[in-house]
């Protein structure tokens, strides 16, 4: 059998529990495609999924992202053909030369976006999607907190949210940062620890808070963006950066103004193949026409794969970040 180079883990831990291993490649099955990697997206979840805050059957593959061409098909599969360009979310195994999938879960690059782009974009891109339409329809002229507003997802958000006319408050951990959200058109660029974000926040909206804050950070972040949101604001706590949130006290969110909280997940909203599709032509069409810009701050060798983990967790990190395999 064929075989190829992926990152595994046989134990959770820190970034050290990443091997390069040579691991079997099967031939597509029915429905499947076999997908030669050209670049892989790394995402947060993927440090989850090493350090256990997400636990997987071990050992296992990581990596829950990638762009690059198909070479193989299965008997009785539609719609792919070798030599297509495409790019897929994922369970964990993506960190590879080259991948099994179903065949369905394939998107087609558009000639216009390149490999890099398509795994920089693909999964954070239908994150956004997700956040602006689906959890809560954003709308022109509301005002939305978000945080790590430099990173992967937090770059694609504020800029989304700026186009539907959304005033977005965003959040960063350094000065730099603030320079690349604000180049982004965000209004507002809270820098912590230095800013007081609540407090900010209601200067900005004259005292009376935020409808929707939009958190990944997580633990760090939970009782500063709650106290954002104005009566009836909604919570979209989406990852936990800095550490899983405590049990959440339902009897806070009725003092605080009757606020909703919720935690979606993008794997869940594209389920279906049409939302897939269609969440993805809104990514892509935007990444073509430039008005949604993919930040590539780093690119590592597939080998390399701890340092990004490293990095993503020291917040070195800004935009998205990509393996080469
Ligand atoms: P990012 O590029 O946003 O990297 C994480 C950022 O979080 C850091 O750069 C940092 O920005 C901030 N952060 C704050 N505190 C910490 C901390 N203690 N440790 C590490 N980082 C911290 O990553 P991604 O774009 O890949 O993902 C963004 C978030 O969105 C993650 O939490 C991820 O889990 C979540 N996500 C959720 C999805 C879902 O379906 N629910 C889908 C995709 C992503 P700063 O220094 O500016 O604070």
């Amino acid at each position: 059998m064929a075989t190829t180079q992926a990152i595994r883990i046989h134990s959770v831990g820190g970034p050290e529990v990443m091997r390069l291993e040579e691991v079997p490649l099967a031939d597509p099955g029915r429905g499947e495609a076999r997908v030669r990697h050209r670049a892989i997206g790394v995402n947060y979840v993927d440090v989850y999924h090493r350090s256990g805050l997400y636990p997987l059957p071990l050992p296992t593959g990581l990596g829950v992202e990638a762009a690059g061409v198909v070479e193989a098909v299965g008997p009785g599969t539609a719609g792919v053909a070798p030599g297509d360009r495409v790019a897929y979310m994922a369970g964990p195994g993506c960190y590879a030369g080259a991948r099994v999938v179903a065949a369905d879960r394939l998107v087609p690059i558009p000639a216009a976006v390149d490999d890099v782009t398509a795994a920089a974009v693909l999964l954070k891109g239908l994150t956004a999607h997700m956040l602006v339409t689906r959890v809560h329809a954003a709308r022109a002229g509301e005002v939305a907190l978000v945080t790590a507003a430099a990173g992967g997802v937090g770059q694609l958000l504020v800029q989304w949210l700026g186009e539907i006319g959304v005033t977005v408050v965003a959040v960063v951990g350094s000065e730099e940062k603030a320079e690349i959200v604000l180049r982004l058109g965000a209004p507002h660029v809270l820098v912590t620890p230095r800013d007081d974000v609540p407090r900010r926040v209601k200067e900005i909206t004259g005292g009376a808070g935020v409808p929707v804050a939009y958190d990944s950070v997580g633990r760090a972040t939970f009782e500063s963006s709650l106290a954002c949101l104005a009566p009836f604001g909604l919570l979209v706590t989406f990852g936990n950066a800095s550490g899983p949130l405590p049990p959440v006290d339902t009897g806070a969110l009725s003092r605080l103004g009757s606020l909703a909280i919720c935690r979606p997940t993008v794997f869940h909203h594209v389920a279906s193949a049409a939302d897939l599709g269609a969440a993805a032509a809104a990514v892509f069409t935007r990444v073509g026409a430039g008005t949604l810009r993919v930040a590539v701050g780093a690119r590592w060798p597939l080998a390399g794969a701890a340092d990004a983990h490293r990095a993503l967790e020291a917040r070195a990190t800004t935009g998205s970040s990509i393996l080469l395999p």
